[in-house]
């Protein structure tokens, strides 16, 4: 569903993105436990991790570095000095009554990402610690310290004005150069990227901003959309009637799909925000920031897609491989596929990609880097099709075995008996057989219902389990029922 600007009726919306991520660190931000997933509860604490007095933390370097990271490549300036605070607030998910974090001195500031040629605005990058997971089962509340302490960085944008689209976009791209940098995994799904918009509406031609609603912790970019439409809709409904937008905290309920009001705003002075006494500033050096940044050797987003393009790959499709970070995939099956074959054909493995692998990746839940098929086992199977030796539609039942039993195509190929038939002998006698059985239907076509060939292609695929080429089939039949040469 897409919110047009030209459906706001003198009205805009403008939101602000307040957007964590997990760093992809072997072990916590202030203490050695490990940080892992798919663990029984409460497996990775410690005194340090649980906020239990008389602990002290100790920074983790690799998060810090993956933070400088980050922030370099989202074009931010990082502070040579930055400094740790204390949040308080009182909650289950803190017992040591406040949160590790950053404040009047973030690690990096004043950043941007250009979308769609505009250019959107990063307030700050600063890093924290993640809560504790809560779990409300049979009226108890559960809470779950492995997440306690994972290293977060949170990425403040100013206010975004006017357009909900490059809002998700910003947030894709923002995903996907992390993944690629190796920050995060951020799987949105898993948690490891959670996203709060902040929304407010003003009138057109209106210079200051209104008062803002703040959505916590969504986890999908689909929930990230309709929220932002429910709460662009609400605020308008209440301006329409004359009525005050108020200040306030809600959640997003992913089972009603709607907006639950969570609390009334807190201010920052109701956090009580002081500087960390147990840690240190912290100093970063230019010449540690440039060593970190060389380190990294990845395309970004904007040259795959400069790249793709040249290629010749619709723009869709180009975002659909940037999407499931698919390019060096796609990349290592087109050099296999150029080398077995000779030729190129890279729209053919793009759209294989997109829509084979992508499905079979959607059904199971998986990333692509899950994906445990060599990218050289694609490479043959498109290879065979080229090659004449498969039909495509015998390539997606080959595909389908592949997943399931971990069989390279040529193995399975040569086990299942699957070499497309080639002998039109066999054509023939299929398709007449087919005509003979099945009278009612190639009556019908000759009356008209030219769609019905479909049907006995269907009947001759099925007969020689898709070892035909479909189009070779359809046109013999549509020659032998239209032209009167049915054999008969
Ligand atoms: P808070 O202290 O309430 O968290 P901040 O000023 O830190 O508010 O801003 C948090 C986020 O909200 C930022 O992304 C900012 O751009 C955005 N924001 C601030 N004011 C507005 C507003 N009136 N409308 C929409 N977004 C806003
Ligand atoms: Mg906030
Ligand atoms: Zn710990």
């Amino acid at each position: 569903m897409k919110v047009r600007p030209e459906g706001f009726k003198g009205y805009e919306p403008v939101i602000g993105l307040e957007v964590h991520i997990q760093l992809k660190t072997e072990s916590k931000l202030f203490c050695s436990c490990p940080v892992e997933y798919n663990i029984p509860p409460n497996k990775n604490v410690c005194p340090q991790c649980l906020g239990l007095p008389g602990t002290l933390p100790v920074l983790n370097r690799r998060a810090v570095e993956l933070a400088i990271i980050a922030a370099k490549r989202l074009n931010c300036t990082i502070n040579k000095i930055s400094a740790f605070a204390r949040k308080h607030y009182f909650y289950p998910d803190f017992p040591k009554g406040y949160q590790i974090t950053q404040y009047d001195r973030p690690l990096a500031q004043d950043g941007y990402l250009t979308i769609s040629n505009k250019k959107i605005s990063i307030r700050r990058i600063h890093l924290e610690e993640d809560t504790a997971r809560l779990l409300y089962k049979d009226k108890k509340l559960l809470i779950d310290f492995n997440r306690a302490g994972i290293p977060l960085i949170e990425v403040v944008t100013e206010p975004i004005i006017g357009d909900t689209q490059i809002v998700e976009r910003f947030l894709r791209e923002l995903r996907i150069i992390l993944v690629r940098l190796g920050v995060s995994e951020a799987n949105m799904a898993r948690g490891q990227m959670r996203c709060e918009p902040n929304i407010s509406i003003r009138s057109r031609g209106e210079e200051n901003l209104g008062p803002k609603v703040e959505i916590k912790n969504i986890n999908s970019f689909a929930n990230v959309r309709e929220a932002m439409r429910c709460e662009i809709e609400r605020q308008i409904g209440l301006l329409r009637k004359g009525k005050k937008v108020i200040p306030k905290t809600m959640g997003w309920d992913d089972k009603k799909k709607m907006l639950v009001p969570l609390r009334t705003k807190e201010k920052s002075a109701d956090y009580r925000y002081f500087p960390e006494p147990d840690l240190p500033l912290l100093k970063i050096d230019d010449d540690y920031i440039k060593t970190l940044d060389r380190s990294i050797d990845v395309l970004m987003p904007d040259e795959i897609r400069k790249r793709l393009k040249k290629l010749g790959i619709p723009s869709a499709r180009i975002e659909t491989i940037i999407n499931i970070n698919g390019y060096e995939y796609f990349s290592t099956i087109k050099e296999y596929y150029e080398r077995i074959t000779k030729k190129t054909n890279d729209t053919g493995i793009i759209n294989f990609l997109t829509t084979e692998v992508l499905g079979y990746l959607n059904v199971n839940n998986l990333e692509l880097s899950e994906f445990n098929i060599p990218a050289q086992w694609i490479a043959e199977l498109l290879a065979q099709v080229a090659e004449k030796k498969i039909t495509s539609k015998t390539a997606k039942d080959i595909f389908n075995i592949m997943v399931s039993e971990h069989r390279s195509p040529e193995e399975i190929i040569k086990v299942e008996n699957l070499i497309q038939i080639e002998d039109p002998q066999i054509l023939e006698q299929t398709v007449d057989m087919v005509i003979r059985k099945n009278p009612e239907i190639v009556q019908k076509i000759r009356r008209g219902k030219i769609r019905a060939i479909g049907v006995l292609v269907g009947y001759v695929m099925k007969t020689t389990k898709g070892r035909l080429n479909p189009k070779d089939v359809g046109k013999k039949i549509e020659e032998k029922i239209l032209k009167g040469n049915n054999g008969a």
